[in-house]
């Protein structure tokens, strides 16, 4: 019965069309982890196979003048039009980690003489490290509260990589901004899963990953976002030749480039941005408002199911209940939740992934997950709870989970 529901609503599901645009091995797992890595979109296939062999192998150098250096700024302006930005205000470039230490030194520096820097405990521990070498930092449990007349910015994830809980953009921005500080967000788990709008919300920076919802492919580059008017009162502490007025002048004098470029440091790492563009159109193509819609959907359902099915074994929901207030992920709170997830990729075909001590998480990619597949993976999860197929597994953990 609720199989044949879940295809029900799959028949019905205006971006069913998505799932062909993505490879799929045949008879392969049930995939609930494009909260890590996404998919891989088709169209990359035949791109990565032209960039390498003609573009790399036959054009070689007159490459970068046929559209190599114009690559974060084109595919910046793409991205652009997924969180509420313009396309003169995001760049593809470096990784996340390296993006929010550029514009957290760069706030600090233009915010002087306040230094400080406020961020919350659930924050992705990547950013706490990287913050604490650009200023002063606090980590506290409500990082708005902590702001004061000290506080040059407060940098937060806009989802919480653990549970799903989402920040609301304008009104934290906006409560921000009233003590002083810049808001500067990281949209990792935020962008391609939900609909953002950096314009509504009136945030000054942010930051991003493309490998997660949008299928920019492993260590695809990251995204930066300057809101416009700060653009020329902020330099980058990586002053690199790109982001330099004239790199190819070769003046041993820095100048910073015009507006958002100067926030570029080195050559970008060309064959992994350009295999993210086909994410991004895809993206684009379906919407970020049916992106959002569906996504609610599923996780709904996959809360709903898990409520009916599991909690009988212990199971119990981690992430908010109120989609508004959730990413697109569903996190499962179990004591055994490591070895439920060995169970589950091993033996019964579905890959979510762990986060300790006892989260699985089950990420949902609204342009390739089903109904079907939060149908089956919550089935299977409640056959290994049974069975406890998971007891035969090691409780020590593998080196990425
Ligand atoms: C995924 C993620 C990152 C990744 O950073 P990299 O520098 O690309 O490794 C950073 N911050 C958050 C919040 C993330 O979710």
């Amino acid at each position: 019965m609720s199989l044949f529901h879940a295809r029900q609503m799959d028949a019905a599901d205006p971006l069913r069309r998505f799932r062909e645009a993505f490879v799929a091995e045949a008879g392969g797992p049930i995939y609930l982890d494009g909260n890590s890595l996404g998919r891989l979109p088709r169209k990359a296939l035949g791109l990565a196979e032209d960039l390498v062999q003609r573009q790399w192998g036959e054009r070689l150098i007159r490459g970068w003048n046929d559209g190599w250096m114009a690559l974060p700024a084109r595919l910046g302006a793409k991205l652009a039009k997924l969180i509420g930005a313009d396309a003169d205000e995001v760049l593809v470039c470096d990784s996340t980690s390296v993006n929010l230490f550029k514009l957290a030194t760069a706030a600090v520096a233009a915010q002087a003489p306040r230094r400080g820097i406020v961020t919350d405990r659930r924050n992705f521990p990547s950013d706490a490290y990287v913050l604490q070498a650009c200023g002063d930092l606090t980590i506290a449990d409500d990082a708005v509260a902590a702001a004061d007349g000290g506080t040059a910015v407060v940098a937060l994830t806009q989802t919480c990589f653990r549970t799903a809980a989402v920040y609301p953009l304008e009104e934290t921005t906006r409560r921000v901004q009233a003590t002083g500080a810049w808001m500067l967000w990281d949209l990792s788990h935020s962008v391609g899963a939900f609909a953002v709008d950096l314009h509504a919300s009136g945030a000054e920076m942010a930051v991003g990953c493309t490998y997660k919802y949008c299928n920019g492919g492993p260590g695809a580059p990251a995204f930066l976002y300057v809101r416009r008017d700060l653009q020329e009162r902020l330099l980058s502490p990586i002053p690199g030749w790109l982001g330099h007025a004239d790199p190819f002048a070769f003046s041993l004098e820095y100048k910073p480039a015009a507006g958002i470029q100067r926030f570029l440091a080195g050559t970008p790492a060309v064959l992994s941005m350009a295999c993210m563009e086909p994410g991004l159109d895809l993206l684009l193509e379906a919407g970020m408002g049916a992106v959002e819609a569906k996504s609610r959907r599923l996780c709904d359902y996959l809360i709903a199911e898990a409520d009916r099915q599991l909690s009988e074994f212990g199971v119990t929901v981690a992430s908010p209940r109120e989609a508004a207030w959730r990413g697109s992920h569903v996190s499962l709170r179990h004591p055994e939740a490591w070895r439920l997830t060995q169970s589950l990729i091993n033996d019964y075909a579905v890959i979510p992934d762990f986060r300790a001590p006892d989260l699985i998480r089950f990420g949902v990619a609204p342009l390739y997950n089903s109904f079907e597949d939060v149908c089956e993976a919550v089935g299977r999860l409640r056959l290994a709870l049974r069975t406890k197929s998971y007891e035969r597994y090691d409780a020590a953990r593998l080196a990425v989970t």
